[in-house]
């Protein structure tokens, strides 16, 4: 059974709101929004909500997920997938999701390198050997500046009606705060981290006394990572199996970039031809409803107004029979498109052979008929 659903219906006549487990995980999305991690991984991140949340914490470019079962992972692990709408307006930030199927009991270099590493209601969940092992493999091994460790008060089960060992099957055992406490305080003394006990889950009023019902450690590394990881890294063997990967569409990468420099320049320019063609349209106030005519009248506007608007400033846009040029400096001078290519010659290089351009590369060229067609 979920164990989140579980923990729902052992309530009785506690209720937690928001539910305990969206507590936990608004816990560790606050410390994100705190300390800005940009690597964080989530061990035990069973079908995946954690990660779900925190891909849309805007500091995160690497987030990893680990659990030992396969099966749960993959239930909805699609919803780590980009959104059609992530591809038509990538950001600046670079986000890869990776899962990998394997135990935290096991070392792979895959898990180095992190600046935040969250187990929310895993420990209580391994074996013995499991949790001999997992500080030497968390503190020790991948050593990330922050490590948040949830775990169930055993203290606050007495007022959970109807539990009367743990609250999970598969629960290997649950403690109490001195317990927790005394567990933690030694694995940071071992690995040289500091320690701060929360907890998220208040008792009702009157029986604060067994404390928070999901007891909290937040463990900070005292000394800066040492630079010796990305050769362990390459030298170590990997034990974990990928089971999936998303790479979010970037303007890092050139391609998106320049697919929405494009897409940028082109509705740039095409305002400013509308508003062109609406200024030389007002001042032939002759041109009638006839279409056809109004081509005629339209054509013979432009080409005496591009006498009149001959390049007299570099940045003025200009009809020549059928073509509208619209200078690049004048693109350039939209923010937006400012923003994405930062300058002029970068906007030139980007675009070059996906619009047409002048044949001196001075102003991209647009097609006066369309506009006359619409109208
Ligand atoms: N962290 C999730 C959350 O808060 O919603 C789910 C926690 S669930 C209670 C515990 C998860 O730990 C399970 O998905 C289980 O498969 C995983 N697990 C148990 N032993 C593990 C191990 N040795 N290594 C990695 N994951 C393990």
């Amino acid at each position: 059974m979920d164990e989140n659903f579980q923990e729902e219906q052992f309530r009785g006549m506690i209720k937690f709101t928001p539910p305990l487990s969206k507590q936990r995980y608004q816990f560790v999305k606050d410390l994100v929004e705190k300390y800005k991690p940009q690597k964080v991984a989530d061990l035990g991140c069973a079908d995946c909500r954690l990660l779900w949340i925190l891909k849309f914490c805007s500091c995160i470019e690497v987030l990893v997920g680990l659990d030992i079962c396969e099966s749960i992972m993959k239930e909805k692990m699609h919803r780590l997938s980009p959104l059609p709408g992530d591809y038509l307006q990538p950001t600046e930030r670079s986000l890869t999701i990776t899962l990998y199927h394997g135990s935290v009991a096991h070392e792979d270099p895959c898990m180095l390198g992190f600046d935040m590493v969250t187990c929310i209601e895993l420990i209580e969940h391994l074996e013995e050997l499991e949790l001999k092992k997992f500080p030497e493999v968390v503190f020790g091994f991948m050593a990330p500046s922050i490590v948040v460790i949830s775990t169930p008060n055993i203290e606050f089960n007495m007022l959970f009606p109807g539990v009367t060992l743990f609250r999970h099957p598969d629960h290997k055992f649950e403690w109490n705060r001195a317990q927790f406490q005394s567990w933690a305080l030694e694995t940071a003394r071992c690995y040289d981290y500091s320690v701060e006990f929360t907890g998220v889950g208040h008792a009702p009023r009157g029986m604060e006394n067994v404390g928070f019902c999901t007891q909290i450690g937040v463990f900070f590394r005292k000394c800066p990572q040492t630079s010796g990881f990305a050769q362990s890294e390459n030298s170590r063997e990997t034990v974990y199996k990928m089971v999936f990967k998303a790479v979010y569409p970037s303007l890092k990468d050139e391609k998106y970039l320049q697919n929405t420099l494009v897409g940028e320049v082109i509705s740039t320019a095409q305002i400013i031809k509308l508003s062109l063609l609406d200024h030389l349209m007002s001042e032939h106030e002759e041109c009638n409803e006839n279409t056809t005519e109004r081509k005629a009248q339209l054509q013979s506007c432009f080409s005496k107004d591009i006498r009149k608007l001959a390049i007299e400033k570099s940045m003025e846009s200009f009809v020549n029979g059928n073509v509208v040029y619209v200078p690049l400096k004048t693109i350039f001078s939209f923010p937006k498109v400012n923003q994405l290519c930062g300058t002029l010659e970068r906007l030139h290089k980007l675009i070059a052979g996906r619009v047409t351009l002048s044949s001196d590369g001075y102003a991209l060229m647009l097609s006066t008929e369309h506009e006359n067609e619409e109208n």
